[in-house]
Formats: structure tokens, sequence, C-alpha cells
């Protein structure tokens, strides 16, 4: 039997996202998630997508193991556990992957390794990431396991864009430079953009605008990236849900020297507590939507300095770019948003870009085009699809083995 599915793990630090494709066909065959690990009140919600079929577990699971252990009963009860013949590999979202890693990547020792390596530029993330990778590896041993980079897409940066202005010396000997993330659904939205345009990536130029509770902008040449707005962390650039994007750094040093604050206390603050939440209480856009339509001055605040911030990316991209072919908005906000979008883009006009309105407001899960007919730019809304992209980058890579060709 030919070995054509994959399942793609996205491990946080308390919580295994998880979904089951067969590249066959590129179809889902189940999805799911544990969450509160390491509490009394997890939670496992599977659902198998062949028969529609929802589970639900929930009390204590002590840890990843126990997580992605029960993961594979609830695949089994399909038909399709870890040990099923049909299961190709196994994709893990990596967040960072640093300058290292810029292909989808066979987990050996030595990855293993680099991936621990880079443990102080991802202190939240690269841990959780490379304990799911252990607990499967240790549940399938002898099954591919492929790392595939959030940082991957970026590593085309040119050194202009990707370097900080800092001693050269000191930043490079702690690997302090512009890395960026959400480089999978980059890649996705950008080659995407370019199929709905029906031009091949390579002649194609593109802003992608992923806009969820992380966000962040890319300018996208021909295929590769060339800026993104993300840097050393996922804490720069756009205003998000609840990280501050872009700061002058000395509003640091002012917090810990006049308000006292330690450096965590920062940290937490720049990460948790800033971005829409900080401005106005809420995080989500539907509720600052909600709140603007009350009147709500401050709702108003948070939603414009949240767009005049992504006005200055699109801009600034435009300019790294010199021309652009598309503009494509993706992620929660960036799909669901019609407001959002057609405030991001008002009044550039003069740049080629507009927003036709009843295009707009239709909603749906296709990639589509909202500008006028005629459009210098098109502007589109592309569905991100980062668990589909891990899987075809994993499956790319270790297919021909199991296909045995
Ligand atoms: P992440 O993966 O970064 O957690 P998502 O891409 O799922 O985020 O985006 C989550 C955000 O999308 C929510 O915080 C919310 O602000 C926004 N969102 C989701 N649905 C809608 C909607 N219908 N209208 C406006 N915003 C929405």
């Amino acid at each position: 039997m030919n070995a054509t599915r994959v399942l793609v793990l996205n491990s946080g630090s308390s919580s295994v996202k998880y979904q089951l494709l067969d590249m066959r066909d590129a179809s889902r065959l189940a999805v799911g998630l544990v969450e509160r690990i390491g509490e009394q009140t997890s939670r496992l919600k599977h659902t198998c997508l062949s028969s529609g079929d929802t589970r639900e577990q929930n009390g204590p699971i002590a840890d990843h193991d126990a997580a992605l252990k029960a993961v594979a009963e609830e695949l089994a009860k399909d038909g399709s556990g870890l040990d099923s013949p049909e299961l190709a590999a196994i994709g893990h979202r990596v967040v960072h992957g640093g300058m290292f890693f810029t292909e989808p990547t066979v987990i050996d020792d030595a990855v293993l390794t680099e991936i621990e390596r880079l443990i102080p530029v991802a202190p939240l993330h690269n841990p959780a990431n490379l304990t799911g990778i252990r607990t499967a590896m240790a549940l399938r041993p002898d099954l591919p396991q492929v790392a595939v980079f959030d940082t991957a897409f970026h590593t085309t940066m040119p050194e202009s864009a990707a370097r900080y202005a800092i001693e050269t010396k000191l930043a490079d000997r702690y690997r302090v430079r512009r890395y960026g993330f959400h480089g999978t659904s980059h890649a996705y939205v950008s080659r995407e953009t370019a199929r709905l345009l029906g031009r091949a990536p390579e002649d194609v130029n593109v802003i992608v605008l992923h806009l969820g509770n992380g966000a962040s902008a890319t300018a996208v040449r021909g295929g590769k990236c060339v800026d993104t707005s993300m840097g050393l962390t996922p804490l720069e650039g756009l205003v998000m849900g609840t990280r501050s994007g872009d700061l002058d750094p000395a509003v640091i040093f002012h917090l810990q020297r006049v308000g006292g604050m330690s450096m965590d206390e920062i940290d937490t603050l720049l990460n948790k507590r800033s971005g829409l939440f900080g401005l106005c209480g809420d995080n989500d856009m539907r509720e600052i939507r909600r709140r603007m339509d009350e009147g709500d001055e401050q709702a108003r605040l948070a939603f414009d300095i949240y767009i005049h911030r992504l006005k200055k990316y699109i801009g600034a991209y435009y300019a790294v770019l010199g021309t652009v072919d598309a503009v494509a908005f993706t992620a929660g906000v960036g799909e669901n948003a019609d407001f959002v979008r057609a405030a991001a883009l008002a009044g550039l006009e003069g740049l080629g870009l507009a927003v036709d309105g009843a295009r707009n407001a239709v909603r749906g899960g296709e990639a589509r085009l909202i500008s006028p007919d005629g459009a210098r730019v098109a502007v589109a809304v592309v569905p991100t699809d980062e668990e589909m992209e891990i899987a075809s980058q994993t499956y790319a890579l270790v297919g021909k083995d199991s296909r045995g060709n």
C-alpha cells in the first residue's frame, strides 16, 4: 500500500494542534487540538472529517507524551493510527530555524541539536516544538519526521533588509538579525495569489498581509521574500492582538529606568499586554468593531493606530518592490474583516490600490479578488492554510521514498 498520508503537528507550550492529510488528493482526514496540557482541565477535541464525528475528552493530560498518545488513540479509532502503513511522515511546525534552515528538513540528531541551539532566540516556541518532535519520534522512531520552519521563507531576504543597524561584530556574536515569522503562511499565500492571477509565482510581486492575532507583512518578489515586518522575534512590525509591534527601543530603557520595571515585566508588557489589547482592552477585531459602532473612542483610536501602521508597511513594501502586482490579505482578520481591508487601502488610489465595496463585502472560504475591474494592482483575499503547506512540503521531501521511486 502506498503511504500518502502526513500528520501535521503544531506543538505549543501547553497545546498540540494536529491535522491528518492525504496527499493523494490533498484532502483533510482529521483535525484536532489538545489544550491546557499539564492542567486539571485539559481538553482534546478530535474531528474525523470523513464521518463528520467529533469527539471530546475532558480531564487531566499530564504532558506532551500523554497528549500525543491520546491523539494517536483518537486517530486509531478512525482507522488511521500512528502505526498505519498509509502514514508517510509527520511534519512538525518549528518556529525558529535561524539562518541555518532554509528548507524543510528531515529530523535527525544533528537537526535536533541545531533547533535546540536556537532556543535563546525563540525561548517561548522552540522548546515546545522540540518536545513535540521528541515525543513523536519516540512513538514512531522508524517514520520520517520533517521540520518545517516559520523562518525558512524569509532566508532569501537580502542583508540590507535582514540586518539591524548595530555593531556588526556584536550582532554576529549574538545572532541578532531579522529572521521573520509566519513564513509558511506567506509562502503559501503568495503562491496562491499568483495562481489566482493566472501567473507563475516567479513573475509576480506581492505584498502579503497576514493579519491574525499575530500579524506580519511581507514583500515577495518573484516568489521570494525580500522583506518582512517581524524581526529577531515576532514582536517587531505591525500592531497585533497583544504585541506592540514597532517602537523606539528607548521606550524599554525608559520603562526600566523611570518606571522601575524589570526586563521580564517589560517583555510581558510588550508581548502580552500591548497591541490592540493594551490600547483598548480587547484584542478581537469583532469586539473592537462592535465597540466602534457604539461610538467607543478608545476602540476607535486602537483601530486607527492599527490601520495607520498597516498602511505604513504597505507603502514601505510598495517602495521596496518598485512594482506591485497584488496585495493579499490573509489570516483571521485579513480573511474576515472587510472593514480592515477597506480602511487599510483607503486613500491609496494614487498607488493603483482600491477595493470594490461589493466584492469586499462577500464572505467565503475561497481565494478571491476584491479590487475593481481593470485595477492597476490586484487586491485579493487568500485564506491561508499552514497545515496544508507543511504537509505538502513534508510529502515533497519524503513522498518519493515512500512511493518507492
Ligand atoms: P492566530 O492564528 O494568530 O491566533 P487567527 O489567524 O486565527 O489568529 O486570527 C484570530 C483573530 O481573527 C481574532 O483575534 C479576531 O480578531 C479575528 N477574526 C476572526 N474572525 C473575525 C471576523 N469575522 N471579523 C473580524 N475579525 C475576525
